[in-house]
């Protein structure tokens, strides 16, 4: 079987620190097991163009594994070349890089490890949410700047504690992010999701489900994004929507940059529509220098939250995301059934209830 891994390439920093995993130097620690079979495993960070690893070696490749953090996008073009690929295996979660629609169609199963970094990311958005809402970012630059105004941050400084929180989702991520923020005393928590949750976990978590996205967007003074990219998501942030929200909110998304309309979004923060936008996810991976996300600000000169595509790659997501990957492998070569939650689409349809109402 030939195995073909998509990483993003980790340099000095993965020969130092081998638990980074998802890197081409580290390969998953998948190898010497894959090796030790007799499979072929041919790892590449080379994804872009006809001249790619991804476009040479999909060809006679049985299983592509990839991650989100460093997608090789699996189009349709490439599974109609792609003439032996059964699997498609994301190491994380989030399975947009592969043209579903198209895998259905040519029943290459996807699979992905869900849940394997759901908590690092739900850290994530509630420490964005903190950096923005307490105007973080421009105080510690001013420290490393050697000035000391702190009227200049302060005037744009806030609590979070009172304020309306929505999410945008309320899976696995989403309500994570509600159960953290309990503890700080937020007013109302809300969530905009074709899939209720039921009246005991909404009961646990504050929330009050809200059907109309303008109305739910209207009522929230910070927003996070927490469901998958699919057709009904694409975009789904954009100049109109961001009209009907409260003047001055804040948006966290984590989940996909697709989601987000990239110059209405800087737009809004550069007018105050938006007091600011923070999250790790990009339209384009490894995002453009002169990308408007990496330096937009609001008026008062902040707003911006803006990391690489990290946070559900820390070292722990890590180790349980290559876990994951191997035993998902494990299944597929020894004949045993995949677990359901690991089925984004099996031989020949969605399992899936995330990836939009089909
Ligand atoms: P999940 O499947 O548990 O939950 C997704 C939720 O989104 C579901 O409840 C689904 O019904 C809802 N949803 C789908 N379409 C919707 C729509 N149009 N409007 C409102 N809600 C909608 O998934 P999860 O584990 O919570 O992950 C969510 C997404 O987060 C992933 O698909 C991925 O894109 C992203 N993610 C990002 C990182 C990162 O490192 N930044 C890591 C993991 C996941």
């Amino acid at each position: 079987m030939k195995v073909l891994a998509i990483l993003y390439r980790g340099g000095d920093a993965a020969k130092q620190e081998s638990r980074l995993l998802g890197t081409v130097e580290n390969e998953l620690g998948l190898r010497s097991w894959l090796e030790s079979q007799g499979h072929e495993f041919i790892v590449s960070d080379s994804k872009e163009g006809p001249n790619s690893d991804l476009q040479k070696h999909i060809t006679d490749a049985e299983v592509v594994i990839t991650t989100p953090f460093h997608p090789g996008y699996i189009t349709r073009d490439l599974i109609n070349k792609a003439k032996n690929l059964k699997v498609c295996v994301t190491a994380g979660v989030g399975s947009d890089h592969v043209d579903l629609n198209a895998a259905v169609e040519r029943k290459i199963q996807v699979l992905e490890v869900t849940g394997s970094n759901v908590t690092s990311v739900a850290e994530h958005v509630v420490m964005s949410i903190l950096l923005l809402v307490r105007n973080f970012v421009p105080a510690h630059e001013m420290i490393e700047r050697g000035d000391w105004q702190v009227s200049e941050v302060a005037r744009n400084a806030f609590d979070l504690e009172g304020k309306v929180v929505g999410t945008i989702g309320a899976g696995r991520i989403g309500y994570r992010v509600l159960e953290r923020l309990v503890p700080f005393g937020t007013k109302e928590h809300l969530y905009y999701d074709y899939n209720p949750l039921p009246a005991d976990a909404e009961k646990a978590v504050k929330a009050r489900r809200v059907q109309d996205l303008k109305e739910f967007v209207s009522q929230c003074d910070v927003v996070t994004v927490n469901c998958p990219l699919h057709e009904g998501t694409q975009n789904l942030i954009n100049a109109d929507l961001l009209k009907h929200f409260k003047k001055g909110a804040w948006l966290v998304n984590t989940a996909r940059g697709a989601i987000c309309d990239k110059d209405a979004v800087a737009a809004a923060v550069k007018s105050g529509q938006l007091r600011g936008y923070a999250g790790d996810v990009w339209n384009v991976q490894p995002a453009p220098k002169d990308h408007v996300w990496r330096t937009m600000k609001n008026p008062l000169g902040g707003g911006n939250g803006m990391v690489p595509h990290y946070s559900g790659t820390t070292l722990d997501a890590q180790a349980r995301y290559a876990k994951g990957t191997r035993e998902i492998l494990e299944n597929y070569l020894t004949g045993k059934p995949q677990k359901p939650a690991d089925i984004i689409v099996g031989v020949g349809k969605y399992e899936t209830k995330a990836y939009g109402q089909r």
